[in-house]
This record gives structure tokens, C-alpha cells and sequence, in this order.
């Protein structure tokens, strides 16, 4: 049985075991839900939660149009505003502990909605935003003193922020971006990307849940029901919104920054991965196959192409396969390309309906019934390879030789394409990975390990899920919602 079909199955069986309120239930009702996801009562409540929710979708923080939640936003920020810190904390905390109960219900959702990814690493994301999205202690206050006085300089909000989401970790941004910019101060408004539009509005009723347990306000991140390009627009147009945070692909960051208003861009990728000879070719095999299949490949920063110097290019070909990679032949390649792009007026563009699928579903797709085993598909070419140049978000790697290392930096940095996004390398030379570093000035450089360390999966650091590669501040965190306020107190309060 597909999972969407599961999905629907546990559904509907829930709704028959219920009669469902025909108003939303009130928030007094909902307090102390608790939605763990171990037992199957638990997960049947929790389902009967998304169900409430689904069935009533005019309440916590969603608005059927923009406006509307504009100004519920605008004036939630207004109470955000004068809220003691140690309340924002407790509302963040709060956020937490719903992101880690709900971390297998939104999963689940998000694979049956959008219809790719998995749910077990889409779980894994929503469990690492949770511990590692920086709060309030990431807002920091410069002091100067002296015989003039004193000056602070405050990190304070903007106030109400537009924010555009992506269908490939839809409610993990909801949440993320929330997260940093409440302990900002600042309320939110979403756009969801439309085919994400169920998990994400899901992730805003959580958030406005969390508040209002926590002795918050409603409303502190606000969607619509029916996001569209006009919705969007009406974002980027409003005269309330003060910022612009934009994750996903080239065309929203672009109109983002035409549109007058200080925008975050958090765009595309194509991060290569280079290996040189001096790597250990069977940890670089075991961490780019891990890399480039979490979430089958969907996310922004995962390995999108390999580089491999000739000495050791076998090598690692041998050790991919070890780690679950199928080895393409050149017409199953041509089979490839046939079945995940499509063309419009001469432009080759992803077939939505591959993107996010598991190396198995793919290779079903182009008539091979492949074993249970296999991660990733792996074929060589030239850096010129449709496959390799276009950002596939499917775990299919090209593998390109390079005579040296000097020729795999010129190849992979012509593949970042000036994203400015994610490089990764394997080697122990740190010349190499000095130069390469310096050639590719992207906003994420991975070195000797999967390319999700760089969220803080097993890398030290904090998780984002907006790393604005197009705009230069990299990973987003609280500070990034922030603007700057110098306070003078002429001659005074410098007890030095
Ligand atoms: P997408 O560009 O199709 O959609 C992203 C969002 O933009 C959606 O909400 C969509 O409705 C909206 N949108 C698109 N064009 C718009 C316009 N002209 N005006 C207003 N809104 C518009 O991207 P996607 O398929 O959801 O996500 C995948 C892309 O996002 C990939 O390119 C990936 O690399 C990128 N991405 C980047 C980051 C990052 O942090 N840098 C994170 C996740 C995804």
C-alpha cells in the first residue's frame, strides 16, 4: 500500500470513530493535548488532532485571505513587543516541545501532501530544529562606555515579517523560521509554498497553540488558507511588512528582491562534492551516499553531483556501490533523463512528479525492478551532462573524473553555478581545501562529512533551514530578524 494511501486509510478511520465539532474546538479544550508518538492511542489522538484542525482550518493563525492575516499579525506583534522575555522564551520552549510531539504526524503528512521525501528523515528534521534553532540568547547587546556616557546598541524586530516557504522541508521552515524570528521580537506572515499548503498551515495552528499555552498571543505566525503568487505579492507589497524572508528556488528570491523591501534570500543550489586522492575514500563514499539520499535528496545543501579526481575515481565508484549505489548503464541514463526533466519552449525543468522519490521509485519508473537495497543511482559523465548541471533534488548522482584536483575545483565551481550555496570536499590536504574553499565562496563548505553536518546534524553549529545564499547571511537565526538600535546616555552611567 503507498503511504498516501495509509495515510488516507488512518484517516478516515479516525473520522469515523468520531463525530467532529462543527465550530473549532476552543482553545481550552486543546490545552494539554499531548501527542506523543509512540503508542497508537497517542498516535490516534494525534491524528484526531490533525483532523480538528484540517476540518476547521478558519482557526489558529489561519485567514482565508492575506490581508486579514496581515493585520492579525500586526497586531499580535504590538503584545509580542511588550511580552517579558522570559515569556518569549517560554513560548519558544513551548514550540519545541509541539515540534518534537508532532515530529511523525507533520512528517507523515508533509510525504502524503507533497508526495516527496521520507518520513523517517523528515522526522529526523523536525527533531533537530526543535534542539537546535537558536532562541533568545542568540540577541546580544554591544555596550560602549566612556567620559561621554554610555551607548548601548539593542538588536530590536522589524515588526511583521513576510516569509515565503518551500514544498521540500515545508513545515521544518514554518517552524525554524519561527522560532528565530519570535525570539527576534517580530510576528510572522506565511506564504506556503500551495502544494505544502496542509503540513505548513498545520505547523502555524501548532506554533499559535504553543503561545497561547505559554501566556502568549495568538496570531504570532499567521498563513492563508489559499496561498497563490498574488498572495505572495501582496507580501511583498504591504506596507506593514518590514522584511522579506524568501526560501526556495530563483524565481521567488528574484521577484523578492525587485519588490522595494529589505529581503532575506535563501535561494537554489547544485552543491558538488569533490574527493581528492588524499581523502579516505571509504568514509567519503559512506557520507556522500548518506548526504545525497537524506530526504531523498531534497534538501538544499545535499550533494547534487560528485567530482573525483582519476587516481581514485574506481575507488570510490567501488565503495558507492558497497554503500547501496546502482551503477547506471548509458541508455538507462538516457531512460533517466527522459522520465525527470520535461521541456518548455526548449528549457529542460524538473518533472515534479520525481522529485523527492526514493532511488527504487526512479528506477521503477524507467523499467527496472532494482533490490530492496539500493540508495542511489550513480552514472558518469562530463560536468556538461543535463543531469549534473540542472538541481535534481532526486538521489541521482553524476560522477565526473578531473586529472587533479586543480581541474575538480574549475569543474565543481562551474557547477555551483554561482549559487554562492554549498560546496563539499573529502580530502586530508588542507591546501586543497583552503583553495577550494576560497574558489567556490559559497555559504556552506562541508569537509569530510555528509553534507547535512553543515544544519548541525552531526556537525557542531546550529540548524537552520533558510541558509540566504543570494543575500550573504548565510544561516539564518534570530539575530538575522533583528535590526539595530543605538541608545546614547550623554556623560553619565560610565562607572569605570
Ligand atoms: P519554489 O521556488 O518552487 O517555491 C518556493 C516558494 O515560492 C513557494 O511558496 C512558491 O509558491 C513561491 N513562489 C514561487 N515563485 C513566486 C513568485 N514569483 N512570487 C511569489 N511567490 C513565489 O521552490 P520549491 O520547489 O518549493 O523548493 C525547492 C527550491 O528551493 C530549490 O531550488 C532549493 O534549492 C531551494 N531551497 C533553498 C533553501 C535555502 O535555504 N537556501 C532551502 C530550501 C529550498
Amino acid at each position: 500500500m503507498q503511504q498516501s494511501e495509509l495515510i488516507n486509510q488512518i484517516v478516515s478511520e479516525v473520522m469515523k470513530e468520531l463525530s467532529l465539532p462543527s465550530q473549532p474546538a476552543n482553545v481550552e479544550q486543546q490545552k494539554g493535548i499531548s501527542f506523543a508518538t509512540s503508542s497508537r492511542a497517542q498516535r490516534t489522538a494525534q491524528q484526531k488532532e490533525v483532523h480538528s484542525y484540517t476540518a476547521n482550518h478558519a482557526e489558529y493563525g489561519i485567514y482565508s485571505d492575506i490581508e486579514t492575516a496581515i493585520t492579525q499579525a500586526r497586531q499580535a506583534q504590538k503584545q509580542v513587543a511588550r511580552l517579558p522575555m522570559a515569556t518569549r522564551e517560554k513560548i519558544i520552549a513551548n514550540i519545541r516541545k509541539k515540534t518534537l510531539e508532532n515530529a511523525g504526524v507533520l512528517s507523515d503528512m508533509a510525504v502524503a501532501e507533497t508526495g516527496m521525501g521520507n518520513a523517517t528523515d523528515k522526522r529526523a528534521k523536525h527533531q533537530l530544529l526543535a534542539a537546535k534553532t537558536p532562541g533568545i540568547e542568540d540577541i546580544t547587546t554591544q555596550a560602549f562606555s566612556g567620559d561621554s556616557g554610555l551607548t548601548l546598541v539593542e538588536q530590536g524586530p522589524f515588526g511583521v515579517i513576510g516569509a515565503i516557504t518551500p514544498c521540500t522541508n515545508p513545515s521544518e521552515t514554518v517552524l525554524c523560521n519561527t522560532i528565530g524570528m519570535l525570539a527576534a521580537g517580530n510576528t510572522v506572515v506565511f506564504n506556503p509554498h500551495p502544494a505544502a499548503v496542509k503540513v505548513s498551515n498545520y505547523a502555524v495552528h501548532l506554533i499559535n497553540q504553543a503561545s497561547f499555552e505559554a501566556g502568549g498571543p495568538e496570531n504570532i505566525a499567521v498563513s492563508t488558507a489559499r496561498p497563490t503568487l498574488e498572495s505572495g505579492n501582496a507580501i511583498f507589497q504591504h506596507p506593514d511588512i518590514g522584511l522579506l524572508a524568501v526560501t526556495g528556488g530563483p524565481g521567488v528570491v528574484t521577484a523578492a528582491l525587485k519588490s522595494g523591501k529589505r529581503a532575506i534570500g535563501a535561494g537554489a543550489g547544485n552543491p558538488p562534492v569533490l574527493v581528492d586522492e588524499t581523502a579516505n575514500i571509504k568514509e567519503a563514499a559512506a557520507h556522500i551516499v548518506a548526504g545525497a539520499t537524506f530526504d531523498n535528496n531534497l534538501p538544499c545543501i545535499a550533494e547534487k553531483e560528485v567530482i573525483a579526481t582519476k587516481k581514485i575515481a574506481d575507488e570510490l565508484i567501488h565503495y558507492m556501490k558497497q554503500n547501496g549505489c546502482y551503477m547506471a548503464k548509458p541508455q538507462e541514463v538516457e531512460r533517466l533523463c527522459e522520465t525527470v526533466l520535461e521541456h518548455k519552449n526548449g528549457q529542460p525543468r524538473l518533472n515534479r512528479h520525481c522529485v523527492g522519490k526514493s532511488a527504487i521509485e526512479l528506477l521503477k519508473m524507467i523499467g527496472i525492478a532494482p533490490n530492496e537495497e539500493i540508495r542511489c543511482i550513480i552514472f558518469e559523465g562530463q560536468e556538461s551532462h543535463i543531469l549534473i548541471r540542472e538541481e535534481l533534488m532526486m538521489p541521482i548522482l553524476g560522477i565526473v573524473r578531473a586529472q587533479d584536483v586543480y581541474e575538480g575545483i574549475r569543474i565543481a565551481v562551474a557547477l555551483e553555478q554561482g549559487n554562492r550555496h554549498s560546496v563539499h570536499m573529502h580530502s586530508k590536504n588542507v591546501d586543497h581545501l583552503t583553495l577550494f574553499g576560497q574558489e567556490a565562496d559559497t555559504a556552506i563548505f562541508v569537509k569530510n562529512a555528509p553534507s547535512y553536518a553543515a544544519l548541525g546534524f552531526g556537525g557542531e553549529g546550529f540548524c537552520s533551514f533558510t541558509i540566504a545564499s543570494r543575500t550573504g547571511e548565510g544561516l539564518t537565526s534570530a539575530r538575522t530578524f533583528t535590526k539595530s538600535r543605538r541608545c546614547v546616555m550623554g556623560d553619565s552611567l560610565c562607572i569605570r
